[in-house]
């Protein structure tokens, strides 16, 4: 892998710490691959590295941070959307994206999630989404499908999951969408025209863990659960958001959900402070 890193015509060389490969994913983990489509989604949108600061929580997804060459943080648990929402009011010239799991974003984070999408707050979030809490070790999380099972849901889960697009959308994202690790393609098209979005734009992707989920729903390695997606998966750009839930065994419903236009929280500020007089 060290070879290839390398290569000096590794396309995003210039935004990863290669002096802290190899990383802590497990073989099959699809979190690497994310992280892929977002440098290549950063290097092909052009954007100024100075620019560009990402944040993460805690878990698997959020050591994402620590591999990205740009201003990262690595934050507490749940809390990496009020540190993004704090950087980018102290500097909005700054594109800041959000990159951590589902656990961190959903559950704990959950309540910083569905007040930055209210005020539609110009930031970026990635949900890399595995259906649990892999890094503490495979727990029942927010989106643990009802009957699959986990470390805490050995009889399989009975706690409805959330449906994570619908929760974005009800709560004002402006851009909502959803793809698998698989969809390696359109998934970083997606994250180009979030990363262009302005405006709270959401984009949740599903993901391997093989070690920990799939393990415990029969799909014990990253290429059984890749099978699945490209079995299960169904684009539907467009589709109302409600009815994009995913249920064990069932259809994955990806595409682009949500692309509106709303003022964002600085502009709203900017215009009060006008009409104070104060600008
Ligand atoms: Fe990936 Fe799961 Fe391993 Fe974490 S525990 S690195 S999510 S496969």
């Amino acid at each position: 892998m060290s070879e290839v890193m390398t290569r000096p015509d590794y396309p995003v060389s210039d935004c990863l710490r290669e002096e802290r490969m190899p990383h802590i994913w497990c073989p099959g983990c699809g979190t690497g691959t994310v992280l892929n489509c977002f440098l290549n989604a950063v290097v092909k949108s052009g954007i100024d590295l100075d620019k560009l600061a990402v944040v993460s929580g805690i878990g698997c997804a959020g050591r994402a941070a620590g591999y990205i060459k740009v201003d990262s943080f690595h934050t507490t648990h749940g809390r990496a959307i009020p540190f993004a929402t704090g950087l980018k009011l102290a500097k909005p010239e700054l594109k800041v994206v959000i990159f951590s799991g589902d656990g961190d974003l959903i559950a704990i984070g959950g309540n910083h999630l569905i007040h930055a999408a209210r005020r539609n707050i110009d930031i970026t979030v990635i949900c890399v989404n595995n259906f649990n809490y892999g890094m503490t070790g495979g727990q029942m999380g927010p989106t643990t499908p009802l009957t699959a099972r986990t470390s805490t849901s050995p009889l399989g889960n009975t706690e409805q999951p959330f449906n994570v697009p619908h929760l974005a959308a009800t709560c004002g994202a402006v851009y909502v969408a959803r793809w698998t690790s698989l969809h390696v393609r359109p998934l970083e098209r997606t994250m180009m025209e979030a990363l262009n979005k302005k405006g709270f734009s959401f984009v949740e992707v599903i993901t391997p863990c093989p070690t920990l989920y799939g393990r415990n729903n029969k799909q014990p390695s990253g290429l059984d659960q890749m099978r699945y997606y490209k079995e299960m998966s169904v684009i539907q750009n467009g589709a109302d958001p409600k009815d994009v839930g995913i249920d064990l065994g069932g259809k994955i419903i990806v595409g682009k959900f949500v692309d509106i236009e709303r003022p964002t929280f600085t502009e709203l500020q900017e215009e009060a402070l006008k009409r104070a007089g104060k600008q």
